[in-house]
């Protein structure tokens, strides 16, 4: 047989490299910006335009290169910071595989411009997937400029891979926060589209991370030092009030490297254990300095994780001086670490209203029954139902949602808009039409089991509802009705709410604007940093406003776009989500039955906004044959 095997042609080996360090804009970003690092830049400018899809540019003002260099720079294990693979035990640079620029040129038109100090006259490369179109000498000041262009121009198939802008600038941002935070001392600026986004001077690391986050950072962070032989750590936590929902601010430097860690994450997230609430993550900004002997940061193509020697110390080290630092700043309850944990109350505990022993004889009373005699303190959704119009502002009032949302629905027959009342008798028709004229047997006959499901009879057998998931779909089609017909009840705050966000957080804010205003939000001011809101939608909370607009922003950032994606679709979703009852909350039972017959009124009743299941029938054949 003939011989088959034959060498890659090298822009074939560069493309297929290019896979591994380029995914997106923001892996350009990120070699870029650490080539900058390493030539020793003072300043360090980003560029972007229309998500790093059309352009992104690094210039710095670091060592530049010399003609040749200019030149190897771009081919294949060309670096000029490792000699031997034992240098790899001893990096103090960011690169050292000599494959970015290789592998960028490769799939992108590059332009690179670049002048050491030395030298009179500097040199510019043009790239075009892996072919050299120029090289001449240029008149541009000390240090390098790389632009890259149309990036994955020749590999369609990745380049409609891409997500949106908004997913893609975020993707940038995190990486320009992740070396900028590493690097306080060196000065960094952000364009995008022809504005300046970021303007970081040299600072030290607490004034990097408020010039980042918000002025409003600075009182939420609590430092914590510690120096021991093997590990020294510096930085700051979050303290537990501030908490996010989401897990955003979360780094980990180590030797000024961005790197992610489970493991190491669950050091910090045990030290805060107790002081949280549920479903919300610290903040940590924690610069980790090792020896570099100790680790390998070879194992991952885009170097974001790293091994140690000696994780477990590690881990018990970064733990205790987290616990320390939460104790000494008078946030955690617990200062003495010899104290047996067991005699501690959780921070859940403590919050709790103590409970008055019932000595009282009353025949009816069951001891079974506590929550229901808690929810007795909220008033019943019945009473809240007849006053179709008011609203109430305490957390617990979710159920008044419906109330003033629903007050102007549109009849879907005839357009004209009905009241409440008639709504509610029309979705009982729809409800006896679901289940071929079986009606659910008797209004109440609900039961909820485990403070999670609702279980009906209906003729054929029983019903049990997800309370979480139906709610979700009420809440989800109301909102999204008001998104539609562009008509939303608000309800006025007395005094204006004042949110901070980050700057990138506010941008998100500001192009949801004008869907949130159809749900009912009234916005005053928004300034670079804080959103002043005026109104709310009627019935939601203003305590719940910023909880909801936080998960409305994260739900954006990951949100993936696809043909039938649509902004009013993301809000009604993250605000469903965010609204809904939660598993867990005890419900009464006209409570029950009132979301049973919206659920049935809705449009697609048989599963969440996010397609999961509402709930499921059990015939009485069904039931027999367990029996049997
Ligand atoms: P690596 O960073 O792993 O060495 P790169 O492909 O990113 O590989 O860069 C190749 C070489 O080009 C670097 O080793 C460095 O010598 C040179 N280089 C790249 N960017 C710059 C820059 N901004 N300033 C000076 N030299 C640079
Ligand atoms: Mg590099």
């Amino acid at each position: 047989m003939a011989d088959i095997i034959q060498l890659l042609p090298d822009h074939v080996a560069n493309q297929i490299a290019a896979g591994e360090v380029v995914q997106r804009p923001a892996s350009v970003v990120k070699e870029l910006l650490e080539n900058a690092i390493d030539a020793g830049a003072n300043t360090i400018k980003l560029i972007i335009k229309d998500a790093g899809k059309t352009l992104v540019q690094v210039i710095d003002d670091g060592k530049g290169m010399s003609t040749t260099d200019a030149r190897l720079s771009f081919e294949r294990h060309a670096t000029s910071k490792i000699r031997s693979a034992d240098d790899l035990f001893q990096l103090h640079t960011k690169g050292f595989r000599g494959e970015a620029l290789a592998s960028i040129a490769a799939i992108a038109h590059v332009e690179l411009k670049t002048k050491q100090e030395t030298d009179d006259v500097g040199n510019t490369v043009q790239i075009e997937g892996s072919k050299v179109v120029a090289q001449e000498v240029v008149v541009t000041p000390n240090g390098t400029s790389v632009a890259v262009k149309n990036l994955f121009f020749n590999i369609p198939a990745r380049r409609n891979f891409l997500k949106s802008d908004a997913v893609e600038l975020r993707h940038i941002i995190d990486e320009f926060h992740r070396v900028a935070l590493a690097h306080p001392n060196i000065s960094f600026l952000l364009y995008n589209n022809g504005g300046e986004s970021f303007n970081l001077p040299v600072s030290n690391f607490r004034q990097r991370i408020v010039n980042v986050f918000g002025s409003k950072t600075n009182e939420k962070l609590v430092p914590v030092n510690e120096d021991t032989e093997v590990l020294k750590i510096s930085g700051f936590v979050g303290k537990p009030e501030y908490a996010k929902k989401t897990r955003g601010e979360q780094y980990f430097f180590v030797n000024n490297r961005f790197i992610k860690s489970a493991y190491l994450n669950h050091a910090i997230a045990s030290a805060f254990e107790g002081l949280l609430k549920s479903g919300t993550h610290a903040s940590y900004f924690l610069n980790l300095d090792v020896d570099p002997q100790t680790i390998d940061i070879n194992i991952h193509p885009t170097k974001t994780e790293i091994k140690f020697d000696d994780e477990h110390t590690l881990y018990a080290i970064l733990r205790a001086a987290v616990k320390h630092s939460l104790g000494q700043f008078n946030i955690a309850p617990v200062l003495d670490f010899d104290r047996d944990p067991n005699l501690d109350t959780t921070y859940e505990q403590q919050k709790r209203n103590i409970k008055a022993p019932q000595i009282e004889v009353d025949r009816s009373f069951n001891p079974f029954q506590d929550e229901a005699v808690k929810s007795e303190a909220k008033p019943s959704f019945s009473s809240v139902s007849k006053q179709s119009t008011s609203f109430k502002t305490t957390p617990s009032n979710w159920d008044s949602l419906y109330v003033g949302v629903a007050s102007k629905e549109i009849n879907n027959n005839d357009d004209t808009l009905v009241d409440f009342s008639e709504v509610q008798f029309e979705s009982e028709e729809q409800t006896a039409s679901m289940f071929e004229n079986e009606e659910i047997e008797q209004a109440n006959t609900t039961y909820q089991i485990h403070n999670k499901y609702i279980v009906s009879t209906i003729k054929s057998g029983m019903l049990v509802i997800d309370q979480y998931r139906a709610h979700q779909r009420v809440l989800y089609e109301d909102f999204l009705k008001n998104l539609t017909i562009k008509e939303a009840t608000s309800q006025q705050l007395l005094f204006p709410l004042q949110l901070h966000f980050s700057k990138q957080d506010v941008e998100i804010i500001k192009q949801l604007k004008e869907d949130l205003e159809f749900t009912g939000f009234m916005f005053a001011e928004i300034t670079q940093e804080t959103v002043e809101i005026t109104g709310v939608p009627v019935g939601v909370p203003e305590s719940e406003v910023s909880i909801i607009l936080e998960q409305l922003i994260s739900d954006v950032e990951n949100e993936v776009p696809d043909s039938n994606f649509s902004a009013a679709d993301l809000l009604a979703k993250s605000m469903a989500k965010s609204l809904a009852i939660k598993t867990g909350q005890s419900l009464q039972k006209d409570e029950q039955e009132h979301l049973v017959n919206k659920l049935f009124a809705c449009k697609e009743p048989n599963v969440s906004p996010t397609n999961k299941t509402t709930f499921i029938t059990m015939s009485v054949d069904e039931l027999d044959k367990k029996f049997i």
